[in-house]
This record gives structure tokens, C-alpha cells and sequence, in this order.
């Protein structure tokens, strides 16, 4: 399915939960949620008992949405977890956080993902010292991963040095000076703060 390009208010109105897609907004009185918690559409307010089928598609939706991802590019995680040791739910989840994009989101650069993927696909990333513009790229332990030093000069960023990097993420270590931060260890379950159901995902995806 091709990538959704509608008012992001909407799918947090439709998952029922803040998805956080417009940064500060998500966080301030204007939130969608508070003037229409509904969900969208004619129906949104009296929406029948949720079938199992429904509960866990909504599961892997909502997870879609906080991440940005077409159904192909979330599948496509799905696809590399199965292969893996250990909890598959688990170990999607943690390939997701390991992207490139959530990176720059996780360290504080970008306001929500979608700004932190604009930020990779400019070029204005770094890692270990090579620009990539990839935002799907997956980071490994002891990355470095920081802005261009020939972009630090832009406004985006120059606000920032002075502000703290980062949100208590215990597996990135920031150098605010340099606008970097190093890949202390993988992410784990517990690292990821959001409430997503990754078992039903998996039920889901294994019908
Ligand atoms: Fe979702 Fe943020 Fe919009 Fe609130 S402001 S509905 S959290 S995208």
C-alpha cells in the first residue's frame, strides 16, 4: 500500500492512542485526540465489539503508524525477525529501532520521525564519518552516528547544542557539542517505551 500522505491526526484518532507524529503538538493542549477522540469517520463513535482478528490488526497498524512504515517495509521486518534466534515479535521491533531515522529521532534531532527521515534523506547525517541518506539503514553497536559538520551551522541544529540531546535513551551516548551519538549496545525490549502488542503482531502476520 502506498505511503499515507492524509492529516496524521486522523490515524491516532483511528488507533484510539497518541501515536506521536507532530512532535510538540503531541504533547500540548492542540493534540487532535483532546478535541475529537473518536474515531474518524460516521461510524467512529459507535463502533462495535472488536473481533480477535480486528484487535490484532489494529495491533500492527498502530505499530506501522508510530514508525512511519508501508505495509511492504514493515512486512519486510517481519520477514528478517522470523529468521532470527529468539522472540520474533522481539526481535521486529528492535530491527525497526535500529533504523536509522528512529536513531536521529531517539537522539532528539528530529521532532518526530517523519522530520527525522527528512533529515537523513537530505544527507545531512553521518555515520562513523560517512554521510548516509539512507533513513532505513541499521545501526550496529559503537556507531557514531552525528549531523554533518558542514551542516551543524543550520538553524535546525544550532538550537540544539545548547539543549540536552536525547530522551533517557540508555543505548546512545551523546556528545551535544558534536551533535553525535555512539551506539552504546543494541536496543533491547525493555528500551522501546511504547505500549505495542508485538505478540499479536505475530499472531497476525502467522495466519
Ligand atoms: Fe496524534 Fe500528535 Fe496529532 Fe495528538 S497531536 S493526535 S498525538 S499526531
Amino acid at each position: 500500500m502506498a505511503k499515507y500522505t492524509g492529516p496524521v491526526c486522523r490515524l491516532c484518532r483511528r488507533e484510539g492512542c497518541k501515536l506521536f507524529l507532530k512532535g510538540d503538538r503531541c504533547f500540548s493542549e492542540k493534540c487532535g485526540l483532546n478535541k475529537h477522540p473518536n474515531a474518524p469517520g460516521m461510524h467512529g463513535a459507535g463502533r462495535k465489539k472488536p473481533s480477535p482478528y480486528s484487535i490484532q490488526l489494529r495491533e500492527k497498524q498502530k505499530a506501522k503508524r508510530i514508525y512511519g512504515l508501508t505495509e511492504k517495509q514493515f512486512h519486510k521486518y517481519y520477514t528478517m525477525a522470523e529468521k532470527m534466534r529468539g522472540n520474533t515479535g522481539e526481535n521486529m521491533l528492535i530491527l525497526i529501532e535500529r533504523r536509522l531515522d528512529n536513531v536521529i529521532y531517539r537522539m532528539g534531532v528530529g521532532v518526530s520521525r517523519a522530520q527525522a527521515r527528512q533529515i537523513v534523506n537530505h544527507g545531512h547525517v553521518t555515520v562513523n564519518g560517512k554521510r548516509v541518506n539512507i533513513p532505513s539503514y541499521l545501526i550496529k553497536a559503537d556507531d557514531v552516528v552525528a549531523i554533518k559538520e558542514s551542516k551543524q551551522s543550520n538553524t535546525l541544529f544550532t538550537e540544539l547544542k545548547e539543549s540536552k540531546l536525547g530522551k533517557g535513551v540508555a543505548w546512545l551516548e551523546f556528545d551535544n557539542a558534536q551533535l553525535s551519538g555512539k551506539i552504546v549496545r543494541l536496543p533491547v525490549r525493555d528500551d522501546i517505551d511504547m505500549a505495542i502488542a508485538e505478540h499479536m503482531i505475530v499472531e497476525l502476520y502467522s495466519k
